[in-house]
């Protein structure tokens, strides 16, 4: 007689969640994490190792949520470190390359909650593979937005502040801003508002937010008469 199996098998799932950089993309992972750590599901939580800026061993929000993190080097090490974890968090997805979609699948396959957090643009606003691939096999998808730095607008782009060529420079806010799609467009040209023209650039400048429109002189109603 064979053994009996499980009435109820889960079948796992992908969750995704992307944005710009400062949209609270590890802030929302970190939250999910924490919801499963607090209900005693065994979770793992991987970053990659190239992403070093908050040390190696956790994951740190913008906002200073921190969680405990292995850092990886490839998607493959997650596998090795993921048998028994029932929810699996992995930051910066976009840094692990193409088999971590392959990765996903087969933890996803093994009843696993995994859930993935990444940039969905590179720093020329191209889809920041694998990314674009996992939105496409993930069950959950949530898209986070930041707020742009000029004009307030919500912002869906990782504006780099330097030239520097390479798809990939680990960096923060002395690197990258995020911008809408207007005040990314028009990059170095995009003034705050109450920001002063940048030098020798006066004739170039365009100005984001409308600006304030000159009072309109009121003409008196016809058939109005003052009164007295
Ligand atoms: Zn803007």
């Amino acid at each position: 007689m064979t053994e009996p199996t499980q009435a109820f098998v889960n079948s796992g799932w992908i969750e995704v969640i992307v944005g710009s950089m400062y949209s609270g993309k590890t802030e929302e992972l970190i939250r999910r994490l924490r919801r499963a750590q607090i209900a005693r599901q065994r979770v793992a939580i991987f970053k990659p190792s190239i992403d070093d800026r908050f040390g190696r061993d956790q994951l740190v929000s913008h906002s200073e949520l921190r969680i405990p993190s292995r850092a990886v080097k490839t998607a493959k090490d997650v596998l090795r470190y993921a048998h028994e974890a029932q929810v699996i968090g992995i930051d910066e997805g976009q840094f692990l390359g193409p088999d971590l979609v392959k990765v996903c699948e087969r933890l996803a396959r093994r009843g696993k909650r995994v859930i993935v957090a990444g940039l969905d643009q590179d720093y020329l606003g191209k889809p920041f593979e694998p990314m674009p691939q996992l939105l496409a096999i993930a069950e959950y998808i949530t898209k986070t937005l930041a707020i742009c730095v000029v004009c307030g607008n919500p912002a869906n782009r990782s504006y780099r502040k330097k030239r520097r060529t390479a798809r990939v420079v680990v960096g923060g806010a002395d690197l990258y801003e995020a911008r809408c799609r207007r005040c990314y467009e028009l990059g170095r040209r995009a003034v705050a508002p109450d920001e002063p023209p940048p030098p020798g650039g006066s004739d170039e400048v365009v100005p984001v937010a409308a600006r304030p429109r000159p009072a309109r002189r009121r003409r008196p109603r016809r058939g109005v008469r003052k009164a007295g």
